[in-house]
């Protein structure tokens, strides 16, 4: 019989349980898919939730997955431990907002604890750092990704519907104070709405030794407030809008994700560059997200998964069985997205279920 093992609430038995195989036996293997990719990352949607609305991101009205289908902690740990015995190195918990899962540091310690995982990372809206950033650190988070679209408080509140910039500034400054490895600001741009702050988010980044990220919008699920094409704001435009202001030096800085980096010369700033739609990026796609339902997305853009859901409800604890589910999702990784602004939206899940 499969032994259940209780979580978090015994964390102790919990951890002794889990305990880790001998690191031979965990990387002798990848995970490769049929296009000779390596999958070594993934990125964990740990909730649907938020406590935002932002307009590229989400409808006005969302309807949350019931919490019963929802994984629990128990199950996001034992699918990430299957992931790093197939040679995963990288982990990213999302959302949704990541900080508005209850107990999720405590999830937070036990991935901390994974043997052969390099990097444990989190991309946060920021509005809970205050009260979590340095228990986050503690917890074994190495680098944060924090939002931030505008840092006019009005506009503020209008991308995100409800959101309150001075409690994701304080939160900011909660991260620094907690000593983090790196910190990197994401921004999305969207014509007429906040393109005109690209240079003043650069500057703030900069002033505060943050990189930063621009990230193209992506057509992901069904939004009332804009028109995609209309709002699109490429990553050529804002590299133009930088030039007027700073030297832009080539660089070839990778973090093993999709975005394309150069450095400012009068700053040292890195500023990356997510373009999905001017310049493709699925040919190293090194990567895998799981959602808060716990199915396994192969891409980003398309609809091909897996539902481990399914395989850890129906055989608990069977580790063995879940590995296989996982190798055999490999073959059905696409080749790459085919996002179009301009058709009508084929994904319909939104960036908070995605794991973005
Ligand atoms: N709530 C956290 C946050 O906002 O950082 C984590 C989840 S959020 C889905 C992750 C990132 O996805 C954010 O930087 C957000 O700006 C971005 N995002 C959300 N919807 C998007 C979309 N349709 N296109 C591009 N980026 C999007
Ligand atoms: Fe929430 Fe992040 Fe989506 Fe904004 S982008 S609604 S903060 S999940």
């Amino acid at each position: 019989m499969p032994r259940v093992i209780p979580f978090p609430d015994n964390l102790d038995s919990y951890t002794a349980a889990m305990s880790k195989p001998p690191p031979a036996a965990r990387t002798a293997e990848a995970l490769v898919d049929r296009f000779g990719r390596t999958v070594r990352y993934v990125r964990i949607s740990v909730t649907d939730r938020c406590d935002f609305r932002c307009v590229y991101c989400m409808g006005e009205d969302m309807q949350f997955v019931p919490r019963a289908r929802i994984l629990t902690l128990e199950e996001i740990a034992q699918i990430a431990r299957a992931f790093t015995a197939l040679g995963v190195t990288k982990i990213r918990l999302t959302g949704g907002e990541p900080l508005v899962r209850r107990n999720v540091l405590h999830l937070v310690r036990e991935l901390g604890q994974l043997e052969g995982l390099d990097e444990l990372v989190m991309t946060t809206n920021g509005s809970q750092l205050p009260r979590y950033a340095a228990e986050l650190r503690a917890a074994g988070i190495k680098r944060l990704n924090i939002s931030l679209d505008s840092l006019d408080p009005e506009r503020f509140r209008r991308l995100t519907r409800v959101g309150d910039l001075a409690q994701v500034l304080a939160g900011i400054d909660a991260a620094h104070a907690a000593g983090f490895e790196r910190l990197k600001i994401n921004s999305v741009i969207l014509r007429n709405r906040n393109d005109d702050e690209v240079v003043p988010l650069v500057r703030f980044a900069a002033g505060r030794g943050m990189d930063i990220t621009f990230i193209e919008e992506m057509p992901l699920g069904a939004i009332d407030e804009h028109d995609r094409a209309e709002a699109y704001y490429s990553s050529d435009d804002i590299r133009r809008d930088l030039e007027q202001v700073f030297t832009l030096l080539a660089s070839t800085d990778t973090t093993g994700g999709p975005a394309r980096y150069v450095r400012l010369r009068e700053t040292g700033t890195r500023v990356g560059f997510i373009s999905p739609h001017s310049h493709n990026f699925c040919d190293t796609c090194n990567r895998v997200r799981l959602t808060a339902e716990g199915r396994l997305l192969l891409c980003l853009g398309q609809e091909h998964s897996v539902d481990l859901r399914h395989v850890v409800r129906s055989h608990p604890g069977d580790m063995e069985r879940l590995k296989q589910a996982i190798r055999d999702a490999m073959a059905i990784k696409p080749a790459g997205h085919e996002f179009d602004l301009h058709a009508k939206p084929v994904i319909f899940r939104h960036m908070s279920v995605t794991g973005g």
